[in-house]
């Protein structure tokens, strides 16, 4: 567990701050992050890769409160961005546009026109359909538009099929063995300019081997396109490095960095990198009061209030959370399936807990930091979470609980 949530007196806290308080303050289901945790993570890439010219791009979507943007924009972080909406979150949260980097099969004109208004770093193309718009966008405004194209290496993240999206099969970039054609093509359109090359390769990775074998060619297509004379400014090997949500046992920001790092050697490139999930997830957690315990003939049940619409991972990738309680009780444990009040038998946060609980208890959802929170929806009419940031002694409500009337109030009634 990360070392920001230990036990004081049976009671879990959050830095200086026990999560029992907040839970009191705020209510629940409430994400609650620690800013601490969150810088250390930006610190701990950009330390290690101080050696050279680099950007740390933050993957918006896993974690895109305004204050989490504006934490790691003030650390001096960039961003990577899928959407317009998330564009207009990082200037909102005072992020650089030039540090930006924007990714995504689908990008549409209006978003097209967004960046390029803003002047982002660079977008990452994903097919030779969206290079041909991006040239007729960018020169109906008189622009030129930075490119760079997501190139699928073909390489095995071993990882959940959800989340893998290096392999041929995979509808994410270009395919490796058109790259060189389509740079050619780049090269020949008025309204672009080449520089750079990125990928992509899928999330939780929890091996180095695969981020190196997709760098290594990355970096051969790097210099086959020289050879053409196609010069490019930066490398972005992408994201997805894991974190520990179980058993897992992901390599350290350190030894992940210094491996891309000797794949770089002595280039001269900017190298960039969008982390996502390491950087947040084990910052946050997602806090839940237990409304019911509901024995059964098989199992027994904790219901709680907190659901797949809250913390989908779970329902989506049968994906794994700690579960801990905030008071550790001296009464018998029982091993319970944690399940939320959504209607659907998909909906549960953890199976097979050993937990010592009551009615009326408040459980942590550890991990919750990334793609939880940004994964929300309001299935059942269920308003989402509150999101609370914690520094040190101080707690700060960084989203307030969304209410019922928010939901109805984009709705029309014409009967
Ligand atoms: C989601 C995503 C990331 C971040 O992935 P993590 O696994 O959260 O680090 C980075 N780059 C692209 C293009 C993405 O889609």
């Amino acid at each position: 567990m990360n070392p920001t949530f230990t036990y004081q007196q049976d009671q879990l806290y959050i830095e200086n701050v026990a999560l029992a308080d907040i839970a009191r303050q705020y209510g629940t289901p409430c994400y609650v992050y620690s800013q601490a945790a969150l810088t250390q993570a930006y610190r701990e890439y950009a330390d290690a890769l101080s050696t050279r010219d680099n950007l740390i791009c933050f993957a918006v979507k896993s974690n895109p409160n305004l204050s989490i943007l504006a934490l790691f924009a003030k650390l001096g972080a960039g961003f990577d961005i899928v959407s317009g909406g998330e564009l207009q979150r990082v200037l909102a949260a005072g992020g650089e546009a030039g540090k930006v980097v924007f990714s995504g099969v689908g990008k549409s004109v209006a978003e097209m026109r967004l960046a390029l208004e803003a002047g982002i770093h660079c977008f990452n193309v994903e097919s030779a359909a969206e290079l041909h718009r991006l040239n007729e966008v960018a020169g109906s405004m008189g622009k030129v538009a930075p490119v760079s194209f997501r190139v699928n290496p073909n390489v095995d993240a071993k990882t959940h099929p959800y989340i893998s999206t290096g392999l041929k099969k995979s509808k994410f970039g270009v395919a490796y063995d058109d790259a060189l054609a389509l740079y050619r093509e780049a090269s020949r359109l008025p309204h672009l300019k080449i520089t750079g090359i990125d990928c992509h390769i899928g999330s939780q990775l929890t091996e180095i081997s695969p981020f190196v074998a997709a760098a290594e060619k990355v970096i051969q297509l790097v210099d086959a396109l020289a050879k053409d004379g196609i010069h490019l400014e930066h490398i972005d090997f992408g994201g997805g490095l894991g974190i520990r949500y179980n058993e897992e046992t992901p390599p350290a920001i350190a030894d992940y960095a210094a491996a891309l790092l000797q794949v770089m050697d002595k280039r001269k490139e900017k190298l960039i990198l969008e982390p996502g999930r390491v950087m947040v997830g084990n910052a946050g957690v997602l806090l839940t009061t237990v409304e019911y315990l509901k024995p059964g003939e098989e199992k027994h049940f904790a219901i709680v209030d907190a659901a797949m619409n809250d913390l989908m991972r779970p329902a989506l990738y049968d994906a794994y959370h700690q579960i801990l309680p905030l008071r550790r009780k001296n009464i018998p444990s029982m091993s319970y399936e944690v399940v939320g009040p959504v209607c659907e038998s998909g909906d549960f946060l953890g199976h097979d807990r050993e937990m010592a609980v009551e009615q009326g208890d408040v459980l942590a959802v550890m991990s919750a930091g990334a793609y939880g929170m940004s994964m929300s929806s309001n299935y059942n009419t269920r308003p989402r979470a509150a999101e609370v940031l914690v520094d040190g002694s101080s707690v700060k409500l960084i989203r307030e609980r969304e209410k019922v009337n928010d939901l109805l109030a984009a709705e029309k009634i014409f009967l």
